[in-house]
């Protein structure tokens, strides 16, 4: 008796572990394939956008989401400067690493030739003379190097900026010396600038630059059509109201032909995360008496293009989204969770700690104000009750080929789908 006792306890132990083993495991599956070479970091360049999408939409399939319309698919249309090409980047004599020593502006302009370099920083600024001597380069054929080391003063401040947004001085180029970690972004690539930007870690390079090589091929890819993913699980007795999960499904793309940003924590997680709740949501003891709707948003990266897009053209409409839960950058969670709108939705935000002070899944929920960081911002500015989860800790760069899926702990994915779909379980 105690034996056969022993065995079924044995049995479900094994059982329950072995449930939450395969959750991780269909999770890394997911982000490793959508992290791998042939999905070209999911920007623009050799459609990786698209074979991302097709991926969720054959996942999408599998759980049998309904779609609002023939397919999953919403199209949209962005135009966006993007480095398909060469990339190469030299100081002096020295040839330098991409994405490593240096990141080359998405927004860059086709630029290839060697150029004297011209300084400025905190002993050219403060210097009336020496700031007069900068002033009269010609810098048509020049590269322009800023640093700001040290620079604290507001108005020389807004001035480096103004040189490195604006290109007053009208430079070939801009090299700007950056202090820590470097950072790759598409949202200042919607428009086609006429200089190139190159961010260079001092690190990597504190030698005087006086001259500077470059290669870079740039091209404006104009109404580029992308698209969003939307498929729903209808309610029993309610299928006109909706719970919403959105995560953005595309990445940084390429820098170059060779480099490539995986993206597994911003956002190959939350997609991951997203097809788990859909397929739990999928299953008839789990329906809810609402309906569960699913947004894998496109262009997230380049400035929450794909969520506006759904917003000003909602596949259902916005006042009957009871609650909309955005999931980006959820792969970590060792110092806690964070809940964007947590501060506008109280009510909703402390049923997160609530559950979380009996369950102990989080070390800390913290919550935050309004911010325009993911896709549920323009959900919320349309009147929607959307908040935005990411976790927090771990040792994770983001944007940058570091963000691979080796790197990621996934420490709290389980507990995050075990808080979530118990908030939800309330509405
Ligand atoms: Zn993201």
């Amino acid at each position: 008796m105690i034996l056969r006792f022993f065995i079924i306890l044995i049995f479900l132990i094994s059982s329950v572990f072995g449930a939450i083993a395969q959750d991780i495991d269909f999770a890394k599956k997911i982000i490793d394939t959508l992290c791998s070479p042939s999905m070209y970091g999911r920007g623009f360049i050799n459609e990786g956008d698209k074979i991302a999408a097709n991926y969720i939409k054959d996942r999408y399939n599998e759980i049998k989401l309904k779609p609002f319309n023939d397919d999953y698919f919403q199209y949209f249309n962005v135009s966006l400067n993007v480095l398909p090409k060469r990339v190469y980047f030299r100081i002096n004599n020295k040839e330098l690493v991409p994405a490593v020593d240096y990141l080359v502006s998405s927004a860059s302009a086709t630029t290839k030739g060697t150029f004297k370099a011209v300084l400025l920083n905190k002993d050219v600024i403060s210097n009336e003379q020496e700031f007069e001597k900068f002033r009269n380069n010609n810098f048509y054929d020049k590269v322009l190097i800023i640093d700001r080391k040290d620079v604290k003063d507001t108005i020389q401040m807004e001035l480096f900026d103004a040189l490195k947004y604006y290109n007053i001085f009208k430079a070939k180029g801009i090299v700007n010396i950056v202090d820590g970690r470097l950072s790759w972004r598409l949202s200042d690539a919607i428009q086609e600038n006429n200089y190139f930007i190159i961010n260079l870690s001092r690190e990597k390079y504190n030698d005087t630059i006086k001259e500077v090589t470059v290669d870079i091929n740039g091209s404006f890819y104009k109404n580029y059509k992308t698209q969003n993913l939307i498929g729903y699980i209808p309610g029993k007795s309610k299928p006109d109201s909706f719970v919403v999960f959105t995560a953005h499904y595309d990445h940084l793309g390429q820098m170059g032909e060779k480099i490539y940003f995986p993206g597994a924590n911003d956002n190959a997680c939350g997609v991951a995360l997203l097809l788990d709740l859909a397929k739990f949501y999928s299953k008839p003891e789990n329906q809810q008496e609402f309906s569960v709707a699913f947004i894998m948003a496109g262009s997230e990266e380049s400035g929450l293009l794909g969520s506006k897009y759904f917003c000003e053209n909602p596949l259902f409409p916005l006042d009957k989204i009871k609650f909309l839960i955005n999931l980006d950058v959820i792969g970590t969670g060792e110092d806690g969770m964070t809940v964007v709108n947590g501060t506008k939705f109280e009510n909703e935000f402390n049923k997160f700690v609530k559950i979380n002070d009996e369950k102990k899944y989080f070390k800390v929920i913290n919550k935050r104000g309004e911010s325009q960081n993911s896709d549920h911002h323009y959900f919320y500015k349309k009147g929607v009750k959307a908040i935005f989860i990411y976790t927090t800790g771990g040792k994770v760069e983001g944007h940058s080929i570091n963000d691979t899926p080796k790197n990621l702990p996934m420490t709290k994915y389980n507990e995050l789908f075990k808080i979530v779909t118990e908030v939800v379980s309330t509405f």
